[in-house]
């Protein structure tokens, strides 16, 4: 089995879920004492959103980038980034590192792509939403188009995100306005909605709406337990 990096801790709330679900991958396909080999470097958030929020990605793809270093030392086989928002800088990370990064947008548009989707509305922070390093991807590699909610909506969510889910709290008025901005995805001609942060997944639930989710932190762990799972070219121990 290969072992698995995680840069993490943005937030720790959605890496618990990254963690609990390769381990229950891993257990519920090999069985017995299985679990997952994970090497995580979890970084203080704090100094990652400070940089978000000032702009400067170059510093925070340096950050990453000195992270992901740290995660291939420890002995990854390969590497995920265990947000969307900060794909921003998946190519300082990807040209830091021997080993292959595992893109969570590739993970979401392999799943659109088998379920025929040609329209995705896409939720997450202001930077995912909004700038191209997301959309762009998921339009150029898999040919889907990819729409946004409103501003005010746009607004909304990267608040709950920052203000809620990343602290751990999930409420029951927020839920309702993401579901109504969900069915207003819905009826723009979007045949599902990508759940386009990692915290997301923690406050609506594919049963709480009759839109297809496609919750990327759930996509990304699936990709990593195939990966990992495949054991051509690596000799257990
Ligand atoms: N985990 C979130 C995401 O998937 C947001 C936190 C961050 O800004 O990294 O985008």
């Amino acid at each position: 089995m290969k072992t698995i990096g995680i840069l993490g801790g943005m937030s720790w709330e959605s890496t618990q879920t990254y963690y609990r679900g390769l381990n229950e991958g891993v257990r519920d396909r090999r069985g017995g004492y299985h679990s997952a080999p994970i090497c995580l470097i979890s970084v203080d958030f704090a100094e990652i959103e400070a940089l978000q929020r000032a702009g400067d990605w170059d510093a925070a793809g340096r950050y990453l980038a000195c992270s992901a270093r740290q995660a291939q030392a420890a002995g990854a086989d390969f590497l995920l980034i265990a947000t969307n928002t900060m794909h921003r800088v998946a190519d300082d990370v990807e040209a830091a590192i021997d080993i292959p990064l595992l893109h969570i947008a590739d993970a979401t548009g392999q799943a659109l792509a088998r379920d025929g989707i040609r329209r995705v509305g896409l939720l997450g922070t202001r930077f995912t939403m909004e700038q191209a390093f997301y959309r762009d991807r998921v339009q150029a590699r898999f040919g889907i188009e990819v729409i946004t909610p409103e501003q005010d909506e746009r607004d909304f969510i990267h608040e709950v995100i920052f203000t809620e889910l990343v602290h751990g709290t999930v409420a029951d008025g927020s839920r309702a306005r993401f579901l109504s901005i969900i069915d207003g995805l819905a009826q723009r001609g979007a045949q599902g909605v990508i759940l386009g942060c990692t915290e997301i997944g923690m406050l609506v639930q594919p049963s709480d709406t009759t839109v297809t989710l496609y919750d990327t932190t759930a996509l990304h762990v699936a990709a990593a337990l195939e990966t990992a799972l495949d054991d051509s070219g690596v000799s257990d121990l």
